[in-house]
């Protein structure tokens, strides 16, 4: 999965990236191999809790349709919700916005043995925000550096950061757009104003191409995940964070010493205790 791994200062065409998976893989055998990693990750998920040495952050960023909500629950369903966190990152209320924009976001980041999951992340300061001018150019563009810098500090405290681009096409969207409307269950989902923002998909194209040029760090890096087809979407960012937890060598801690004395202590107290 390394292959879609952005290399540190690297410039990137999102045209020239396949948001359509058109590899050999099967949908059938894609989703065989989803299952295997699910059950991968709720060993790692206790592993990581249990050593409690380091945290993992998770970054999702993608246009509006692309697929997070549904990537947390079909990668993170099975793990055990003690240990893990989702984190929705909503438009800033106004006490948020009297602070700088990264005084919210730290509050949110995990703790050792923790798994966090942002569901759009202090990166929208540099996406919607620069895309409708919340605040001026000369403002925004000095903030991917102190997002390296955040982030820097977060890996050399033990945080271990993965962050994912979820790229689809236009047309994509339109289609799930309109699926929306065609399943009872799903048209709440649907908001004319997304239909607004449709109409800046190329400055968020070009917003997303300068956060992955300049914020893809070998301490933080994006993975760009083809994420038309939802089976290789789901597949893709599992197997990238399984293969991460596993590269880590954790190791349960050791017990107490000399746990086997205290057996007989156990079986003293149950047999003097018949309640
Ligand atoms: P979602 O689309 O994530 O399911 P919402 O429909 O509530 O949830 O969208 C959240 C909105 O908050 C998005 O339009 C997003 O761009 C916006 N938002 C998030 N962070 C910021 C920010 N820092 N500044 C301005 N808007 C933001």
């Amino acid at each position: 999965m390394d292959h879609h791994r952005i290399p540190p200062n690297t410039h990137v065409d999102l045209s020239k990236i396949e948001s359509r998976y058109t590899g050999e893989t099967s949908k059938k055998e894609g989703q065989a191999q989803l299952k295997k990693f699910r059950k991968e990750l709720i060993d790692l998920q206790e592993l990581l809790f249990a050593e409690n040495k380091r945290q993992l952050l998770i970054v999702l960023q993608g246009i509006d349709t692309s697929g997070k909500d549904g990537t947390i629950r079909h990668v993170f369903g099975d793990v055990n919700p003690q240990g893990t966190r989702v984190v929705n990152f909503k438009v800033p209320t106004r006490h948020d916005l009297a602070h700088d924009y990264l005084w919210r976001v730290h509050q949110h980041t995990p703790a050792k043995g923790e798994i966090v999951i942002f569901n759009r992340s202090h990166y929208e300061d540099v996406l919607v925000v620069r895309v409708h001018n919340l605040v001026p150019n000369t403002v925004w563009s000095k903030r991917y550096l102190h997002i390296n810098e955040f982030e820097r500090l977060l890996a050399d405290e033990g945080a271990i950061i993965l962050k994912f681009l979820l790229h689809i096409s236009k047309r994509t969207q339109a289609e799930r757009f309109l699926a929306r409307l065609d399943r009872p269950d799903k048209n709440w989902k649907f908001n004319p104003d997304d239909l607004e923002e449709r109409k800046h998909w190329q400055d968020y194209q070009a917003a997303f191409e300068a956060m992955l040029s300049q914020t893809s760090t070998p301490w933080a890096p994006w993975y760009v995940i083809p994420s038309d087809r939802k089976w290789y979407r789901n597949l893709a960012v599992a197997s990238v964070i399984v293969e991460t937890l596993k590269g880590l060598d954790m190791q349960f801690p050791t017990a107490v010493p000399d746990i086997e004395s205290y057996r007989g202590k156990l079986e003293a107290i149950l047999a003097d205790d018949p309640t």
